[in-house]
């Protein structure tokens, strides 16, 4: 009898052995499982933290190119007015020219040009314009402006976009300038160089270029002179010489040389006068010239392409 009973008594134990380890196994997994979704709620906090953070980034960044686009709309459109307003403005020139020509008027019209450059100088006869508030016309050239001939420390490239943006016309005077160096060996040698400073002021200011002078001037391409004309007229271009000047491309001496070349150069209604923007000589003397001028009833204003004096 006791050893059964004592057997019942083992079983008994054995039972309340295996129910404690089961419930133990129970709360573990309720445990760990717990735990294990606590974890997964941190991680996905941090999850919608990042979101959170990212999605503003996003929005800030839409918000911002949609006010860049504003602007660039606005942009557009001060480019469009601007281009608009500079055909009113050659418009009205070309109506002028047409009542000086036939005696209307006692208006005249002076077409300031600068040849060779840009050079180191052209700022500051950029800023004389400026203080002037008169338009005028660049024959730009192309060769050794990197290093704006002698002074190394400036470049001339950024001085293209300026003329532009000032208003100015800017215009084609071939890339080499070279009369001694083959230009007018043939009308291809000539085009060739109209092309490359075309491409030049085209890559740095965005115009293209339609009115050409010729280096030395139209009679120096002697014999080719009729050929290259054609090849201008055929490509666009109208071309232009000019017809008053203040000596400044040959050997001035002084100011006074180059006033007085200057006032006796002045004699027509409709003039073109020819100064070179690396001159010093003709940088000291452009205030009063403008002045003398405008005194004098001359209107100054940028070539165009459509203006009689541009020869097509
Ligand atoms: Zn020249």
């Amino acid at each position: 009898m006791a050893k059964h009973k004592r057997k019942n008594n083992f079983g008994f134990i054995l039972i309340i052995i295996l129910l404690i380890s089961s419930i133990g196994v129970m709360t573990f997994f309720i445990f760990s499982n717990k735990k294990s979704l606590e974890n997964e709620q941190k991680l996905n906090k941090k999850l919608i933290n990042k979101l959170n953070i990212k999605t503003n980034d996003y929005n800030e960044i839409i918000n911002s190119n949609n006010e860049l686009n504003k602007k660039i709309d606005e942009l557009n459109n001060t480019v469009h007015k601007t281009e608009v307003t500079k055909q009113e403005v050659f418009k009205l020139a070309s109506e002028l020219e047409q009542k000086i020509l036939s005696g209307q008027t006692t208006y005249k019209i002076a077409y300031l040009t600068f040849d060779d450059g840009p050079y180191y100088l052209t700022d500051k006869y950029l800023e004389v314009l400026r203080n002037y508030n008169v338009k005028a016309t660049f024959f730009t050239i192309g060769s050794g402006k990197s290093k704006c001939y002698d002074n190394p420390n400036a470049s001339c490239m950024e001085t293209y976009k300026k003329i532009v943006d000032d208003g100015h016309t800017i215009a084609n005077h071939t890339y080499s300038h070279g009369i001694f160096y083959g230009l007018y060996s043939s009308t291809n040698s000539f085009m060739t160089q109209v092309k490359k400073q075309e491409e030049l002021i085209k890559e740095h200011t965005g115009v293209t270029t339609n009115i050409v002078r010729f280096p030395g001037g139209s009679s120096t391409a002697g014999r080719l002179k009729s050929s290259i004309i054609q090849e201008l007229r055929n490509n666009g271009y109208g071309w232009v010489d000019w017809s008053a000047q203040d000596g400044d491309g040959g050997d001035l001496k002084s100011t006074t040389q180059a006033w007085n070349y200057f006032v006796n150069s002045i004699n027509q209604d409709i003039e073109v006068v020819l100064f070179h923007d690396y001159n010093n000589i003709t940088l000291s003397i452009l205030p009063q010239a403008i002045e003398y001028l405008q005194n004098n009833n001359y209107i100054l204003l940028p070539l165009f392409y459509e203006s009689v004096t541009i020869n097509k």
